[in-house]
């Protein structure tokens, strides 16, 4: 790729993640219809991007700064929509590549809504709550000239949850001078949450892996799960797979990989999680190396953590037969081809994850009319949508012998595109 293509404010050395984005792009960019073309630079370029200083007060008096950022990516569609990550590792090319993912993921699904992220770079676990709070209302209070109801709608990510999802709510309504529930989803209950938000996201993993079992003759029943990351998504899909009948034999987290081929109580593993802070010693189960967790045999596995997890280095090793992406940009490029050679199946993030941005544009209705649905009716309509996006996904990677990646893409970039090119040039 030509660094001709690159905003100047991401050199070579440090453009990370938004390298892979970029290199997805340019992939499918033949297989579109060739009216678009003149079109796709506008994905190799974020709309707007903004970082900010997020200064706050330790609890030892203390004034201590961190980096924020907010990237809309693309809006053609709709307002911005996408997470808040707090993460001591987060970068701006990281947010970058995560709001051109949420462009394609909104699209895939057809929710109306253009492609957003942000995040700080903070380790939350070394915050007290307080400080936790501050670095949330002073971040929101930073990026609030870029959000709101009808322009950009932040959501939970990584480390983050419906607590800080009501102090942005209300930092961001106080500014306003008026209570404004719609301007972040996943919201607790109390706020004009969603029913069914929470579990949103592990709900469509599962829906996506059942659809793709149906596809190639795999049982859900009695098949092996493993499952990386043990937060909000890869606790949900590992749950909710359990429940269909599925053994979770491997679940790994920041603290360390618990292993039984018989299969692990995840509802137990989860209480130990909580009241442990860590993996380590739970009952029940082996611990094994790290590394070991990508050879485990099984025949769905879930990345449900960071990005780049599945590399050149262990594609090789991976024997499951579906790789299902809870997390977002979890496989690189390389390792696409690699489990591609390897005959192995890749629910790619833009479908497999786009459960949780599917309820949080149903819960941004609900504010939106302030009438609520049932769970029952949530969980319906979720599976609809996913499972229509699924067979659409599928149909067209048959046809053009694409990976479902490549054709999710295809179908995403279009729909981007094609609006993109009917508003037209401003001014
Ligand atoms: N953070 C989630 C994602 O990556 C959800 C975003 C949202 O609900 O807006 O898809």
């Amino acid at each position: 790729m030509s660094t001709a293509q690159l905003p100047s404010y991401l050199s070579k050395e440090n453009i990370g993640p938004w390298h892979i984005f970029l290199q997805q792009v340019e992939q499918v960019a033949p297989q579109l219809d060739r009216t678009l073309w003149p079109w796709v630079e506008t994905l190799r370029r974020p709309k707007r991007s903004l970082i900010v200083d997020v200064p706050i007060r330790r609890d030892n008096g203390v004034v201590e700064h961190f980096e924020g950022y907010r990237v809309h990516h693309n809006t053609s569609r709709g307002p911005g929509k996408g997470g808040v990550r707090f993460h001591q590792d987060v970068t701006l090319s990281e947010v970058m590549a995560l709001a051109g993912w949420m462009t394609i993921k909104n699209a895939v699904v057809n929710v109306p809504f253009g492609g957003a992220k942000g995040g700080v770079r903070v380790d939350p676990r070394q915050l007290s709550p307080s400080e936790l709070e501050g670095v949330t209302r002073r971040y929101t209070s930073e990026i609030s000239s870029m959000i709101g109801p009808n322009q950009d709608i932040p959501a939970p990510d990584m480390n983050t949850n419906a607590q800080v999802m009501a102090w942005m709510m209300d930092t961001y309504s106080m500014g306003e001078g008026r209570t404004v529930t719609g301007v972040v989803t996943g919201k607790p209950l109390s706020l004009g949450g969603s029913l069914g938000r929470p579990d949103a996201t592990g709900r469509g993993v599962f829906v996506t892996a059942r659809e793709a079992a149906r596809k190639l003759d795999l049982p859900i029943e009695g098949a092996r799960v493993a499952v990386q990351g043990f937060g909000n998504v890869g606790e949900a899909s590992a749950r909710i797979f359990a429940r269909h009948g599925a053994r979770i034999v491997a679940v790994q987290d920041v603290s360390a990989t618990v292993y039984n081929p018989a299969g692990l109580d995840i509802l137990a593993l989860k209480r130990f999680q909580l009241e442990n802070g860590t993996l380590l010693g739970a009952p029940g189960c082996e611990f094994v190396d790290s590394a070991a967790f990508w050879s485990v045999p099984c025949e769905f596995m879930v990345p449900a953590a960071l990005e780049s997890q599945i590399n050149r280095h262990n594609a090789g090793e991976i024997v499951a037969r579906v790789v299902v992406e809870g997390a977002n940009g979890p496989t690189t490029p390389e390792a696409d081809i690699i489990l591609a050679e390897r005959g192995i199946t890749v629910v790619p993030d833009v479908l497999a994850n786009a459960g949780g941005v599917t309820v949080s544009y149903f819960e941004w209705v609900q504010d939106f009319s302030s009438f609520f649905w049932s769970e029952d009716e949530i969980n319906a309509r979720l599976e609809r949508i996913m499972s229509e996006a699924f067979g659409a996904i599928w149909s067209m990677a048959e046809e053009r012998k694409l990976s479902l990646r490549a054709a999710a893409f295809v179908i995403g970039c279009s729909r981007v595109l094609e609006a993109r090119a009917i508003r037209g040039l401003y001014p």
